[in-house]
C-alpha cells in the first residue's frame, strides 16, 4: 500500500498470528492496488464496460465506498480515478491540467453510474470510468488485521498502517492504549487520545502533495469538482470503531472543510473527530473530552456539540 506497516501483538502466539495479519493485508493489497496488474481494481479499470467478478472482499469495499459517496453527495468519490491519475498522482509526474480537461474527465466520475450485482459479487461501469479504493483500502486491510489476531487468540494489539492506527482492547497492564495524533505542521504530536478496541484514522494534506509555481496541490480531492480539497483544514481525525469507516470518514471530513464536517457530525454522531485549521486551532467533538490530552500550544480549542 506504498506505505510502512507497524503490527505489535501481545501473548504467546504473537510471533505467529502477526505473520498471518501480515499476509491477510499482502493478500488484501493484491486485490485492491489501483496499481498492481491483475487487481480486481486494475481489472475493473481495464475492463472497458464488461462485467468483472470481484473478490468478495473487493465487492464490500467496494459497495461501502459507493454509499459513502452516496451519504456524502459525491464529496467522496471513489470515482475519481481518471482525474486523479491527470494531476499524476499515481505515477509521481505531477502537474496541473487545464479546467476544461478536468471538466471533461469529471465526465467519466458519476459513481451513481456503477452497476453492482450482489448475487454474481460483479461491477460493472461504462467506459471511460475507472475506480480508486485508496482512501478505504488502508483502513479495511486493518479491520481484516485484526480479525485475523483475534482468531488467532490475541486480545491486545496495535496496528500502525501508515499513520492509521487501530487497537485490539486493552494494554496488557488493563490500561488503555494512548495513541498520538501527528501533528500536520511537523512539530511531533498534536494530541493524545486514550483508547480501547478503536479506530483512530488520519488525512491530511501535509501527508502527500507537489508544488507548483508555489502552490500546494495535495493528494486528497474534492470528488464534487476533480480539484484538490483546499480549505481550512490542515487535518482530520477520526475515531471510531472501525477502520474502514474511519479511513472513508477521514478522507471525506477533510475534503468539506471544517463547518460541513461539523454539521455531518451533529446529523450521523457514529463516530468522533478532531479537525485541525490551518491557523492552528482545534476542535474535537464533545465525546472525546475525557479521552485527549492537548500537546500543542493551539492558537484556540473547541469543542463541538
Ligand atoms: P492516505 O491514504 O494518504 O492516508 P486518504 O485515506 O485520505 O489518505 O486517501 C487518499 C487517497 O484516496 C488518494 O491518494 C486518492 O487515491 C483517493 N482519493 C482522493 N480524493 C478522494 C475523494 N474525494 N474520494 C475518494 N477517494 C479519494
Ligand atoms: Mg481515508
Amino acid at each position: 500500500m506504498n506505505t510502512f506497516m507497524v503490527i505489535k501483538s501481545y501473548g504467546r502466539k504473537a510471533a505467529k498470528a502477526n505473520l498471518l495479519a501480515q499476509k491477510r493485508i499482502c493478500e488484501l493489497e493484491d486485490f485492491i492496488s489501483v496499481t498492481k496488474a491483475e487487481s480486481d481494481v486494475c481489472r475493473v479499470n481495464e475492463s472497458l464496460g464488461n462485467e468483472i467478478v470481484l473478490h468478495d472482499e473487493t465487492f464490500f469495499v467496494l459497495d461501502f465506498a459507493l454509499k459513502t459517496a452516496d451519504e456524502s453527495s459525491g464529496v467522496f468519490n471513489p470515482l475519481l480515478y481518471p482525474v486523479i491519475r491527470e494531476w499524476g498522482f499515481t505515477t509521481g509526474e505531477y502537474r496541473v491540467p487545464a479546467k476544461p480537461e478536468i471538466e471533461r474527465l469529471m465526465g467519466f466520475t458519476d459513481y451513481r453510474k456503477v452497476k453492482l450485482n450482489p448475487e454474481k459479487k460483479s461491477v460493472a461501469l461504462e467506459k471511460n470510468m475507472m475506480i480508486d479504493l485508496g482512501a478505504v483500502g488502508k483502513g479495511y486491510a486493518g479491520d481484516c488485521a485484526l480479525q485475523v489476531l483475534r482468531q488467532n487468540g490475541i486480545k491486545s494489539a496495535v496496528l500502525d498502517l501508515g499513520g492509521n492506527v487501530q487497537v485490539l482492547g486493552k494494554k496488557t497492564d488493563g490500561s488503555l492504549w494512548k495513541i498520538g495524533v501527528k501533528s500536520p505542521w511537523g512539530e511531533g504530536t498534536a494530541a493524545g487520545l486514550e483508547v480501547e478496541d478503536m479506530a483512530v484514522i488520519s488525512s491530511g494534506g501535509y501527508e502527500r502533495f507537489f508544488e507548483k509555481d508555489g502552490k500546494r496541490y495535495i493528494h486528497i480531492f474534492d470528488g464534487r469538482t476533480g480539484f484538490p480539497a483546499e480549505n481550512e483544514l490542515a487535518a482530520v481525525t477520526v475515531v471510531c470503531k472501525t477502520g474502514l469507516l474511519g479511513d472513508s470518514l477521514s478522507t471525506t471530513l477533510f475534503v468539506m472543510g471544517l463547518e460541513e464536517a461539523c454539521a455531518f457530525w451533529r446529523n450521523r454522531r457514529d463516530f468522533d473527530m478532531i479537525l485541525l485549521t490551518n491557523d492552528r486551532r482545534i476542535f474535537y467533538t464533545e465525546p472525546l473530552s475525557e479521552r485527549i490530552s492537548l500537546l500543542y500550544p493551539f492558537e484556540a480549542v473547541s469543542v463541538v456539540e
